[in-house]
């Protein structure tokens, strides 16, 4: 490979593209991909029509404002309808190269097509993120996520394409993944956090130091929110002694759609593919850049099944100030999923918020379960949590501190904090864990 190793770019015009140019390039991506899915999607000729908005009608980036919003509900409503892919779908099957399909954990899984050019342009953006991390060809990278069905399997292969020695790990059983960890001393891994989490604490348990015996310099951890809190970062990046990049992806569009830099401070997304509108959960209004709200994307290249104002779920703010690392594109901080957000009081909580309290407080383990339940018809929350067997405050005074710890970054105390002894709590499941029971039984959908 002929690319400059010293040069933390992998395209540097793209990624420092001046925002002028580079919002140029978006609306003349905009235009086309707009005019492709009304020509070629069903869906979106029928959607399109049915509102009075046409192709034409786009003459700046704002112009998306006029167009309808879908959801995961249209991907289920209209996949199978009229033809394998569904009426999303703007290729016949013959140009498809590869689908993935999410995990169903909210519904009917949903599968996202991928023609030969869109999975290459994927694999492209996932190079670049690896670079972006320091990934070079001298590297020894071990793809620790699951290779089934899932958009992040695939991952895989931008390592590869980056020159990067490659090992396909998937979802191995802990004691296997260590093993290959010491055995053929890899650099960067990439996993879920709370697996890496775990992980590093496995080694620990089996006589393993990461920091002296294994060789991981950087972890990357996307599917769940914990690479975005510093606290839970912090914490996995003691253990290893390695660096935590936190990546983001969506099942319906890229394996990785951003990912952090250096800098560490929110993650860039691919502006060159995505365009970002924010809008307010309950009325659909559009903020402005900075406002906290459900993230919209519109995939600007993606032929096989074009998303044209998509909202993703996810709640979080896009700053398009240049970031310290030089790179243009906008950054992303992500709060949580809507779905998973309640509200107690009327303050909006997140689960991330939670975990961020009880990561950084000494004394317990940094594990914890939530329950949101209702009294009197009122949202309330509790948080178990566990405490250190080397801890010598009793189980009450541990709550307490707890309690006043979530009361003050949070804004509303839990109805309870239940101390268990180290290894108590049942969350230490390996990749993707549970930490959240909803025992609600009236409807909060928003
Ligand atoms: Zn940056």
């Amino acid at each position: 490979m002929s690319r400059d190793i010293n040069n933390k770019f992998w395209d540097e015009e793209l990624e420092t593209l001046p925002r002028e140019e580079l919002e140029k390039r978006q609306l003349a991506d905009l235009q086309e991909i707009v005019k492709f899915a009304y020509e070629n999607s069903p869906y979106y000729k029928r959607s399109f029509d049915e509102t009075g908005v046409k192709p034409e009608d786009i003459k700046t980036l704002k112009d998306i404002q006029k167009f309808p919003f879908i959801n995961k509900k249209t991907q289920r409503d209209t996949q199978g309808v009229g033809s394998f892919l569904g009426e999303l779908a703007a290729v016949p099957e013959e140009d498809v190269v590869f689908i993935s399909t999410s995990s169903g954990s909210t519904g009917v899984p949903t599968m996202s097509p991928f023609t030969k050019k869109d999975f290459d342009e994927f694999q492209d953006t996932e190079s670049r993120w690896f670079w972006q991390i320091g990934m070079r060809p001298n590297d020894r990278y071990v793809h620790a996520l699951n290779f089934s069905l899932y958009v992040g399997g695939p991952d895989v292969i931008g390592a590869q394409n980056l020159g990067a020695l490659c090992i396909w790990g998937g979802t191995l059983p802990s004691e296997r993944l260590l093993f290959v960890l010491k055995t053929y001393q890899p650099t960067v891994i990439w996993t879920s956090p709370s697996y890496a989490w775990q992980l590093g604490e496995k080694a620990l348990k089996s006589g393993i130091d990461p920091k002296k015996d294994l060789n991981i310099k950087k972890i990357i951890v996307a599917g769940e929110l914990g690479g975005s809190i510093d606290a839970t970062r912090k914490a996995i990046e003691d253990i290893w002694g390695a660096e935590v990049y936190d990546f983001y992806g969506l099942s319906d569009i890229f394996g990785a759609c951003a990912a952090m830099c250096e800098a560490k401070d929110g993650l860039h997304i691919a502006e060159n593919h995505i365009l970002v509108e924010t809008i307010d959960i309950h009325t659909g209004e559009i903020l402005e850049p900075g406002q906290v709200g459900e993230l919209v994307f519109t995939t600007l290249r993606k032929h096989a099944r074009p998303l044209i104002r998509f909202r993703t779920g996810d709640i979080g703010r896009i700053d398009n100030t240049k970031c310290s690392c030089g790179r243009t594109h906008g950054r992303i901080h992500i709060l949580g999923r809507k779905d998973d957000m309640f509200i107690v009081s009327a303050v909006n909580v997140f689960p991330s918020d939670i975990e961020a309290v009880i990561r950084e407080h000494n004394g317990i383990t940094g594990e914890y379960l939530i329950r949101i339940f209702e009294r009197d018809f009122t949202n309330k929350y509790a948080v178990e949590i566990e405490k250190n067997a080397d801890n010598p405050k009793s189980d009450d005074e541990v709550a307490a501190e707890v309690t006043a710890a979530l009361k003050a970054r949070i804004g509303v105390k839990p109805a309870r904090v239940v101390v268990r002894p180290d290894g108590g709590l049942d969350t230490r499941s390996e990749h993707k864990s549970r930490r959240v029971i909803d025992e609600r039984t009236l409807d909060y959908s928003i």
